[in-house]
């Protein structure tokens, strides 16, 4: 029987948990949905991910609300994923802040997204026609951006560690609590999406800038929340080993088809029971072959592309 496109008929309810990891630092995750964090200063919050529409963002807000009522200043994205930005209109938030990449990323590419992850995976887009538009970051930087939280709270660094999931990845790290945010270029438990990665960026110079913060708790895109300096490793080395796995098979293959076979067999002991490990590994191998074939930037994703690739592949 044909396997389902990607997660379309995956529509059961995740139970979300809401962690305090430190005092006024939050993450909530969801089995496997994208995670979203939130950290206060004196008299504000910074928020970590929009989640995909403005009803799930509020869902995750009232949460929130049930530990501090200070307004959203600052809104932090990622990078330019849908599931990831589409939800900023709900956080009423003064700064939307991005990577520069991440700006020109949507501007180029944004409608596209859209299209295509609410096709892969609808049960995220709670009530999408509450979504009113695409979403615009309003400060945007190249390196490193830092927020003063006030009081002996410390600081907020946003940095930029290399090309990585996407062109523009930023992580958010919080020195006082040696706390870092990683977005998707670090998954604890969970398989990576790398359809618009740059796979031999993120597994060598990206990873090793990440790891060299030294975190002690890790907020991955996806899956439980790593803890300890050994959680933290160990999900930084569940990232790199998947990327090194796909860049040997992907290699030594000689027709895409035969990297799709190949990688799923080398992986599926390991990953196959993660969540999205069906769903993403045929964008995944045919963004690592074109990457491997001198196309350097990603090829956009439209909803057509994506079944062109799933009835190659996965079907
Ligand atoms: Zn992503």
């Amino acid at each position: 029987m044909a396997k389902p496109f990607a997660s379309s008929e995956d529509l059961g309810e995740k139970r979300q948990t809401l962690h305090v990891l430190a005092e006024g630092v939050y993450a909530l995750t969801a089995e496997g949905d994208p995670n979203v964090g939130a950290v206060e200063g004196e008299d504000f919050v910074v928020c970590f991910e929009a989640l995909a529409t403005p009803v799930a963002a509020r869902e995750w807000l009232a949460k929130l609300r049930e530990h501090t009522d200070k307004p959203v200043r600052y809104l932090v994205l990622s990078h330019y994923h849908a599931v990831r930005v589409l939800g900023a209109s709900a956080f009423g938030a003064d700064v939307i802040v991005a990577h520069e990449k991440t700006r020109e990323l949507i501007a180029e590419r944004g409608e596209q997204d859209w299209a295509s992850e609410y096709g892969r995976m609808p049960r995220l887009f709670k009530e999408p026609a509450s979504i009113p538009g695409l979403t615009w970051p309003t400060a945007t930087f190249s390196d490193r951006f830092t927020i003063e939280l006030g009081g002996d709270r410390g600081e907020l660094v946003l940095q930029y560690c290399g090309r990585g999931h996407t062109e523009g990845d930023l992580v958010m790290w919080l020195p006082k609590h040696r706390i870092m945010f990683a977005g998707d270029l670090v998954e604890s438990q969970a398989a990576l999406y790398t359809g618009d990665a740059f796979h031999r960026d993120w597994a060598s110079g990206t990873l090793d800038r990440v790891a060299a913060f030294g975190a002690e708790t890790l907020v991955g895109g996806r899956g439980a929340v790593a803890t300890g300096k050994d959680g933290v490793e160990a999900a930084i080395a569940q990232t790199r080993e998947f990327l090194d796995v796909m860049i040997r098979e992907v290699g030594g293959s000689r027709t895409l088809k035969e990297a799709f076979e190949r990688t799923h067999a080398a992986l599926a002991p390991r990953y196959g029971r993660w969540p999205i490990f069906e769903h993403c590994l045929p964008f995944d191998v045919s963004r690592l072959w074109d990457e491997l074939h001198g196309i350097e930037r990603p090829v956009i994703w439209t909803a057509e592309r994506d079944r062109d690739v799933w009835a190659a592949l996965q079907s």
